[in-house]
């Protein structure tokens, strides 16, 4: 029998998902594709990471090879321009013709750019691939100021695309609210307000009517109320269209308003051909998200097979990181739905919104709004997509913890149809059957059944998935830090150390698989640091860190930075208190003390930064590693020197403490404090360590913590010299940097330690384990190597370079950070100010 001949033209997600699948099904065909873009199927879900770094290869779904290992033969870069149904063939645009017993037309869509006048000049962009954003990205670095049009899903992941990119970032919504399809009006004036207040300027119900010749920028847009905005380019963002043509010229059916009609079997108006993803219409209805689409790839593939499945739509809930902030949409989110019923949640200091709709009964969940907090998103969504039985008072799953929310429902609660991953439709019962096939770590289901490959937005809930399941069998529960190393934090550790392993490249080269991600990045990062204290910004290490340490100093609500120089011990002299004051005065910098007695500075735009602390730096201060996950403050009284009571000089102490250990980056922020008598003034036993005077030394106590879960220290050792006292904290922090997990506080190790304090005081006192020299050694490396990274920055050029706020313009202002005066210092200005200052200055 000869094989079965087919052809899918366009190689997008959609298109590859179904070769992918039909390779799966081992059918007896002959596959062929035909793609218009240059390259293989590539993510678009997560296209926008491009601009943070990701390479075209690194968004790869697919590659020649492994369609040329699996015999299907696939052409790029030729569009498919004719089908002629009557010889069925296709014919490309280079004169090639490929014959078919069924043709796929996977075509996508395209974004819609409304028809203005100057609409299609050179500097107007779209947003849909990579040579889109490569064309955006070239655009931006000669612009300052970049127009979004679209305030939808995908233009305000634009926006945040060219803010990063250091423009002045404008979005234009024709509609009265932002991301109205996803959102009811107050989600929408919620997440409106989020955005204003991280300075990308928001203008809704302005109709672009020409684009013309711009006076301060390269375009100016005219508005039909009248009112003008200009711009060095314009990226469109209003809707996409399906890619029909093709098909249309076929006389294949097409929707009234475009797109291919299909039916549930995403057969087309000629029962040989197929329409699947963003191009086919079902029920006059486009679905514009990757899941449907995967969906309609498989029930497509289940046509040539006895088991015909049909596709029948799909869920539309999202959840997005949109500009830093979290947006969900669950089902029906505007309560469109007769006799719905819905609760409302709002907390507008805090800038969260929660709506959910409710049936008539109260007993079943419909859809949700959630702006600015997503943490009960899968709870809602599982709540949703399994019907299951509301708890008696529904309102309470979206008040706060404080309010007596309910809990999240456990992975043990979920019935086995639970839809786990929507990308893939992998449900619990899939996970498992996986689990009882042999998996036994996240990654193996993960390879076994896909879940969680798509946006990637379950993998907390397939953890908790696979965790649970483990753990109800007795097995062992997986401690791999994430997919990318069957290691834990402490095991990588290790390896690093006894290999001499320097980069994260290294490391994953030789340990692990993949490219890494959140989880793995900062913890080698850390690790690394804590091995080598190698400079953070350098080459290699620049992609692992996280957002404050990438700038040295920490971000605040409105996006400018805070600078906390070091103060060991809390003493300071007069001088160096005047050089704190001058820069503030000079750089307009809200001044604040510390609980940890140093002084925070705040209000510091990203290029005032190396100025700043060139004019600290000279002043004898070095950086405070306040944005670390390193040693911050040794908090100290005034001892023996000058108070009544003390017994010990604290402050000494303090001093002699804070220099050794400054340098050491750790698996949590580290804290500590000296009291030169047990009256206690330093709070030394809210801290990681804690050193109290006695009449005859010192008493140490370990793991404690303030924060959001206090906890006291325990005394460890009594009455230590000085040199004693040392040493055992040099073995303790270095036995915890070499055992805690990732971003665990000393407290909580100390609680997962087995043998608990005692151990710990076996390993450290004692020496149960023999390695307190080699604990030692470690730390007086870290001492020996210790670098004021801020000093190592501002005396290299090229380092310098990352704080320019605007690539172009590196002496240029970001004019959307406004302050304005309370209690005699600068503060960021809120919504209400702004507007005020509006009306002032109208
Ligand atoms: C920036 C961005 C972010 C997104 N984020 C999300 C998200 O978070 N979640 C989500 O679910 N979805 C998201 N989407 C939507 C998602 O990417 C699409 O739903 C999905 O890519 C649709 O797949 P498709 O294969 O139907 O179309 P496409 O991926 O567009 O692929 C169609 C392919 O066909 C090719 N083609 C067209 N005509 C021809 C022809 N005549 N001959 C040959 N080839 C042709 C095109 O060049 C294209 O490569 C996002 C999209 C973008 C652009
Ligand atoms: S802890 Fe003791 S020594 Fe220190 S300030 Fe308080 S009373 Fe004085
Ligand atoms: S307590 Fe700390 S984390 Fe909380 S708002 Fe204040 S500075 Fe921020």
């Amino acid at each position: 029998m000869s094989l079965t001949n087919i052809v899918v033209v366009g190689n997008g997600m959609v298109g590859h998902h179904y070769v992918d699948r039909l390779l799966q099904a081992s059918l007896d065909v002959k596959i062929t594709v035909i793609g218009e873009e240059p390259r293989p199927a590539y993510d678009r879900v997560h296209l926008s990471e491009y601009f943070a770094g990701k390479k075209p290869e690194e968004l790869a779904l697919t590659s020649r090879e492994f369609y040329k290992e699996n015999g299907v033969d696939a052409h790029f870069g030729d569009a498919a321009v004719k089908i002629d149904r009557e010889k069925k063939i296709v014919l490309t645009d280079s004169g090639r013709s490929f014959s078919y017993d069924k043709l796929v037309l996977a075509t996508g869509s395209y974004p819609f750019v409304p028809p203005i006048p100057g609409a299609k000049d050179e500097g107007c962009l779209t947003y849909r691939t990579i040579d889109d954003l490569g064309e955006i990205n070239a655009a931006a670095k000669s612009s300052k100021v970049g127009v979004v049009v679209g305030g939808g899903l995908l233009g305000l992941e634009c926006a945040n695309a060219l803010q990063n990119l250091g423009l002045e970032t404008h979005v234009v919504e024709f509609a009265p609210g932002l991301m109205g399809v996803q959102l009811d009006e107050g989600g929408s004036k919620m997440l409106r307000r989020k955005i204003d207040g991280i300075g990308v300027h928001v203008h809704t119900s302005k109709a672009t009517q020409t684009i013309s010749k711009g006076e301060s920028c390269r375009f100016r847009m005219n508005f039909a109320d009248g009112e003008h905005l200009e711009t060095d380019m314009i990226v469109f963002s209003a809707g996409i269209r399906p890619s029909d043509q093709l098909a249309r010229e076929a006389g294949l059916e097409i929707g009234e308003r475009g797109g291919i009609v299909i039916d549930y079997h995403c057969k087309t108006s000629d029962s040989d051909i197929f329409a699947i993803g963003e191009c086919a219409l079902l029920g006059n209805r486009i679905f514009g998200l990757v899941a449907p689409g995967y969906r309609m790839a498989e029930a497509a593939v289940t046509q040539l097979t006895e088991e015909k499945e049909s596709f029948r739509g799909a869920d539309m809930s999202t959840k997005l990181k949109l500009l830093g902030m979290d947006v969900g949409s669950i089902g029906d989110s505007h309560g469109n739905t007769e006799g719905s019923v819905a609760y409302t949640f709002s907390d507008e200091s805090k800038e969260i919104y929660k709506r959910i709709i409710v049936d008539t009964t109260g007993q079943k969940l419909l859809g949700a709004v959630l702006v600015g907090d997503c943490s009960e998103y899968d709870t809602l969504l599982q709540y949703y997509l399994n019907a299951i039985d509301l708890p008696e008072h529904p309102e309470s799953m979206i008040l706060p913890d404080s309010a007596g929310g309910v809990p999240a429902l456990g992975a043990a609660a979920l019935p086995m149809t639970a839809t786990i991953c929507s990308c893939l439709n992998v449900s619990k019962g899939d996970i498992v059957e996986a689990i009882e096939g042999g998996c036994c770590s996240v990654g193996d289901v993960k390879g076994a059944t896909q879940a969680s490959t798509g946006c990637g937005g379950c993998a907390a809930l397939l953890k908790n998935v696979v965790d649970d399941e483990m753990a109800a069998r007795g097995m062992e529960v997986n401690t791999s830090i994430c997919e990318h190393f069957n290691h834990t934090r402490q095991e990588l550790f290790h390896i690093c150390k006894v290999e001499k392993i320097h980069t994260f490249g290294e490391l994953i080269k030789g340990h692990g698989q993949g490219r890494g991600c959140d989880i793995c990045k900062p913890a080698v990062g850390s690790i690394l640091a804590s091995l080598w204290n190698d400079y953070v910004l350098e080459k290699p290490h620049v992609g692992l860190q996280d957002t404050n340490d990438t700038f040295l100093a920490n971000m605040q609500k409105d996006g400018t930075y805070s600078v906390v120089p070091r103060i060991p011990g809390g003493e300071i002299t007069p001088d160096k208190l005047i050089v704190l004051g001058e820069v503030a005065k000079k750089y307009n910098l809200y001044t604040k003390i510390t609980g940890g007695q140093r002084v925070d500075l705040f209000g510091a735009r990203m290029n005032e930064l190396p100025d700043i602390w060139a004019e600290l730096i000279a002043a004898g201060f070095e950086t405070g590693h306040a944005y670390g996950k390193a040693l911050r403050t040794v908090k100290s009284c005034v001892g023996s020197t000058w108070c009544r009571y003390g017994v010990q000089d604290s402050v000494s102490m303090a001093l002699l403490v804070e220099n050794r250990y400054k340098g050491l980056r750790s698996p949590h922020k580290l804290k500590s404090a000296v009291s030169g008598c047990t009256r206690e003034c330093a709070e030394a036993q809210s801290k990681d360590f804690g050193v109290i005077a006695t009449e005859n030394g010192w008493n140490l106590y370990v793991c404690g913590n303030g924060g959001m879960r206090p906890r006291h220290a325990d005394l460890f050792a009594t009455d230590l010299d000085d040199e004693t006292l040392i040493k055992y904290i040099d073995r303790f922090l270095m036995f915890y940097v070499n055992t805690a997990d990732r971003l665990q506080r000393t407290s909580v190790w100390l609680d997962n330690l087995e043998g608990g304090l005692e151990y710990l005081k076996q390993v450290v006192i004692e020496d149960s384990l023999g390695i307190a020299a080699e604990l030692e050694a470690q730390m007086a490396a870290v001492v020996d190597t210790y670098q004021c990274e801020w000093k190592t920055t501002i005396s290299d050029e090229e380092k310098l370079k990352r704080f320019r706020q605007f690539v172009n313009a590196p002496d240029a202002k970001d004019e959307n950070v406004i302050f304005v005066e309370e209690r005699g210092q600068p503060r960021p200005a809120n919504e209400e100010d702004r507007l005020e200052l509006i009306a002032k200055s109208a």
